[in-house]
């Protein structure tokens, strides 16, 4: 920010993630003159950035080649890119038991040209998003982007008149929990800036508060799922006979079984990370049913799979998390109306924050970091007219090909959620975008009084996985959960679904305490914004803690 105006700069990025980053560097290689600034409510780079990540690296070729042509030779990259994908094992999982690798249909699908050959991982690479992000967040330091960890925003300055934003609110510091200032309070400083990006990640808060401003909206509900993830460091055996090429993607057990037993999307997944270290995954749609589910004890189940066991048995947790993706896809990205595009005038939204996760090659990564090169062109084409950047940014996202590669999947995830996996699934796979558009409820609609039927015998350790996150917040702030009707829980949440809040929360924030629900502890929370989507009551609001809160991942 400049030093004769500490809260003015030109391009404000909220969010250090690599979608922000990316936008970043591409702004700022191209226009070394542009002030930028960067703000991320992590106390350090990439400790909020979490992903089962296989990365189509084309993408950072676009990114770096401008910056330097010799980049694939640097440390850095040698170490985020360690693990090219040369066995892709696509696995429908039946039972404990048996296992069945359908990767080769993929060849199939691909001579007959259908889309389902999205699913194919051979020649991505398997990445930490965090150790991706810290890297990015390097490279604009040294190019003069000013990166600023431990600052959390809360709200965007919009002003109605001119139809633009001017500027955002961070959050206040030093309040207790009564919301009373404390001798070192520091109230939020609004920031101003001429154009701002907001590439928070899922559901970001500012971003969600700009959509209702601006008049924003999606053709379809926007749709979530939590992937919840843990790291494992096993033995030299273990991980040869795994392999360091190797991703496992399973669909079925124990989300969904033909015919009988639970139907939900999504699935386990499994990767090297390191050496002798395996990272083991759940990710499930959040439009479940059953009131008392966990993704924590769906992944037990996975791990506990004889084809999984064998390979992190003995082996000991040394990373954990968790984080919501955004599933909707095409029809669910953010527009303003008049102009199609996504952000309105100087604003524009990037990465999770507006959803170019593409559910059908279950990766989003390569289109968070195309949007932000989209967006760093944009705003250097629209220097002398930046209320035409957000329309400028849609055109270049469609010039390196998000968009077609989205439209190509519209309709996978929806199909999936009217049809549910057993049909859905098939039905795609063999009619594409010729299915109808079917209309998708918001997932906090859809809870049921039911009961998953594979609930293990032993509950899950929250306790554990909250350690391995790392996560801490300053115990004496207002909680940043809120209930906001304690009777719904009462009265109509706890006879019909037994407050699903305790359940489903990875960290264990939620219990009742002398017999209410309440975010008892507020300080384990990982940001992932589940309870916020899930709460079959929509009771529930997730806002910014102070800055440098929350989880501290290094590898995930
Ligand atoms: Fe139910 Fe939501 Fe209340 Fe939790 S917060 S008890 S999920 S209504
Ligand atoms: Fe995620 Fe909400 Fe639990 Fe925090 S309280 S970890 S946001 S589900």
């Amino acid at each position: 920010m400049s030093e004769t105006n500490s809260n003015k700069t030109s391009v404000l990025i909220i969010g250090a993630g690599p979608a922000g980053l990316s936008a970043a560097i591409t702004l700022k290689n191209q226009q070394p003159q542009t002030e930028i600034c960067v703000i991320d409510k992590a106390l350090d780079a990439g400790n909020h950035n979490l992903s089962g990540a296989a990365l189509e690296a084309d993408c950072l070729d676009i990114l770096l080649n401008p910056v330097d042509k010799d980049w694939k030779n640097s440390e850095q990259a040698k170490n985020v890119l360690a693990y090219k994908i040369d066995k892709d094992n696509l696995l429908f999982v039946l039972g404990r038991t048996f296992a069945f690798n359908f990767s080769f249909t993929m060849k199939i699908f691909e001579a007959l040209k259908m889309n389902m050959a999205q699913m194919s991982h051979l020649g991505d690479y398997i990445v930490s998003t965090s150790k991706l992000t810290k890297w990015l967040c390097l490279t604009a330091n040294n190019l003069g982007v000013e990166v600023i960890h431990g600052f959390a925003a809360e709200d965007i300055i919009y002003d109605e008149k001119k139809n633009t934003a001017t500027g955002v609110k961070l959050v206040d510091q030093g309040l207790n929990k009564e919301g009373r200032k404390l001798p070192n309070y520091v109230a939020g400083e609004i920031i101003n800036a001429d154009c701002i990006i907001l590439a928070e990640g899922c559901d970001g808060l500012v971003t969600e508060k700009f959509i209702q401003k601006a008049g924003l909206t999606r053709q379809a509900n926007q749709l979530y799922s939590v992937g919840v993830k843990e790291i494992i460091r096993v033995s030299d055996e273990q991980f040869k006979e795994f392999t360091p090429g190797r991703a496992v993607h399973a669909l079925g057990y124990p989300l969904w079984t033909p015919v009988l037993g639970p139907a939900m999307f999504g699935g386990g997944v499994m990767y090297p990370v390191s050496q002798n270290h395996i990272a083991i995954g759940m990710i499930v749609g959040l439009d479940w049913k059953y009131c008392d589910f966990n993704p924590q004890d769906a992944l037990t189940n996975f791990k506990n799979h004889r084809f999984v066991k064998k390979f992190i048995e003995g082996g000991t947790i040394v990373e954990a998390g968790a984080k919501m993706i955004p599933e909707g896809g095409y029809f669910s990205l953010p527009r303003y109306p008049q102009t199609s595009a996504i952000g309105k005038a100087n604003v524009l939204i990037l990465g999770d924050s507006a959803g170019f996760v593409n559910m059908l090659k279950i990766k989003g990564l390569h289109n968070a970091i195309k949007s932000g090169i989209a967006a760093g062109r944009a705003i250097a084409e629209c220097q002398n007219n930046l209320n035409a950047a957000a329309s400028k940014y849609t055109e270049m996202l469609n010039m390196l090909g998000v968009m077609e590669e989205l439209k190509q999947a519209a309709k996978f995830r929806p199909a999936v959620a009217k049809l549910g996996p057993l049909f859905g699934i098939p039905l795609f796979t063999m009619l594409g975008n010729k299915l109808p558009r079917f209309k998708v409820e918001e997932d906090y609609k859809v809870m049921t009084g039911k009961k998953y039927k594979y609930k293990p015998s032993k509950d899950y350790d929250k306790d554990t996985f909250t350690a391995m996150a790392a996560t801490e917040h300053r115990e004496e702030q207002p909680s940043h959960l809120t209930i906001i009707n304690r009777n719904i829980c009462a009265q109509k949440c706890k006879p019909n679904y037994n407050s699903p809040c305790i359940t489903f929360c990875p960290a264990g924030v939620y219990e009742t305490v002398n017999e209410q629900v309440k975010p008892a502890n507020p300080s384990n929370c990982l940001h992932c914004k589940t309870c916020q989507r899930k709460c079959p009551f929509d009771n529930i609001r997730w806002t910014a803690p102070e800055g440098g809160g929350g989880p501290r991942y290094k590898n995930m």
